[in-house]
């Protein structure tokens, strides 16, 4: 079977690419590796996607896969691993076989890079978040930590510390490293302080996250800070290492592309976190499926 499409993700701009691609009545294959909705499965509430007053990122999720499978999208669960150019086609290789199509739609989205260390997936959506746009409000009035002291993780403090009580920023290093301007600002913010050289050790609570264990880079010695959440902005791992001979990927791992959503191959296509851009959201993946979807059938169609 060669389908029109295969769309490497399910995830906000993959079910939305599969949506515009089946309504233009193309036969569409999706490919999930993990979780039907990608990221936002990760949050109890989503309150910026416009039209939707509140919901949560499951439910939204759901509707999203209802609609595109509605539309008669087909879904595999496979890890799709590379692809290889057969000319008229393009062979997805997957962890469960080869698939085949005429254009390519790789939505596969990028993870916030966890700390790697116990109990932090238990925490997700119960103290720990990866993102302050998405849940800061949350945490209004609350002290709170946030882990990282690049130019994300500045700028995450800055958003949260109008709205927070406080914010312990944690550094691994001994100094920042965000821009000068945004170190500027956060030494202005009174309900901002910073520990330089701590390593998150591990992680307690109940239900819920209440106490980080933080150590001492160099000496070892250990203190134990309690919170009403913890925010990690450590950097973000697109998984995009399968497809960097078939598409130009940049030194961070996100594949090059404008919002035209074009790549060098002219059957591929790309959408949402995974591709070069400045505002990773919701917003902007479903905008991200939308025009691959029509880029990719205009080429279908020439
Ligand atoms: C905790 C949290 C809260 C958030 N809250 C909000 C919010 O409130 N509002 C908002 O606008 N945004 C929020 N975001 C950001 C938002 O979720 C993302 O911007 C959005 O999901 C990006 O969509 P995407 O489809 O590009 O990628 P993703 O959602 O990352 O989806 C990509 C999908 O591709 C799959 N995949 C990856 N590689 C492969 C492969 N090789 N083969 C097969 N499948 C693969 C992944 O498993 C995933 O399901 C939040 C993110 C997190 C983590």
């Amino acid at each position: 079977m060669v389908y029109d499409i295969i769309i490497v993700g399910a995830g906000p701009a993959g079910l939305t690419a599969a949506i515009y691609a089946c309504r233009a009545e193309k036969k569409v294959l999706v490919l999930e590796k993990a979780t039907f909705g990608g990221q936002i499965t990760s949050s109890p509430c989503v309150e910026n996607y416009p039209g939707f007053v509140k919901m949560s990122g499951n439910e939204f999720a759901d509707k999203l896969l209802e609609q595109a499978m509605g539309l008669g999208t087909e879904i595999e669960m496979a890890e799709a691993l590379s692809l290889e150019n057969k000319g008229e086609t393009r062979l997805v290789h997957t962890d469960r076989g080869d698939f085949e199509a005429r254009a390519v739609i790789l939505a596969t989205g990028a993870r916030h890079r966890p700390l790697g260390i116990e109990n932090e997936e238990k925490f997700v959506g119960r103290g720990i978040s990866y993102c302050a746009v998405c849940d800061g409000a949350f945490y209004r009035g609350k002290d709170i930590l946030m882990i990282g002291g690049g130019n994300s993780a500045l700028q995450e403090t800055v958003l949260l510390s109008d709205m927070c009580h406080s914010v312990t920023v944690v550094q691994n290093l001994a100094f920042l490293t965000g821009e000068p301007r945004l170190i500027r600002k956060i030494e202005e913010k009174e309900n901002v302080r910073v520990i330089l050289s701590h390593v998150v050790e591990a992680l307690e609570g109940d239900t819920d996250l209440r106490r980080v264990i933080i150590r001492h880079a160099e000496t070892g010695e250990k203190q134990t800070l309690v919170t009403d959440g913890m925010f990690v902005c450590i950097g973000q791992m697109p998984e995009n290492e399968g497809f960097a001979s078939s598409v130009e990927v940049n030194e961070a791992g996100y594949i090059t592309a404008g919002e035209d959503c074009l790549t060098k191959d002219e059957a591929v296509f790309v959408a949402g976190d995974c591709r070069t851009k400045r505002v990773r959201q919701i917003t902007t993946a479903t905008a991200d499926g939308s025009i691959a979807a029509v880029a990719a059938c205009r080429y279908l169609d020439k």
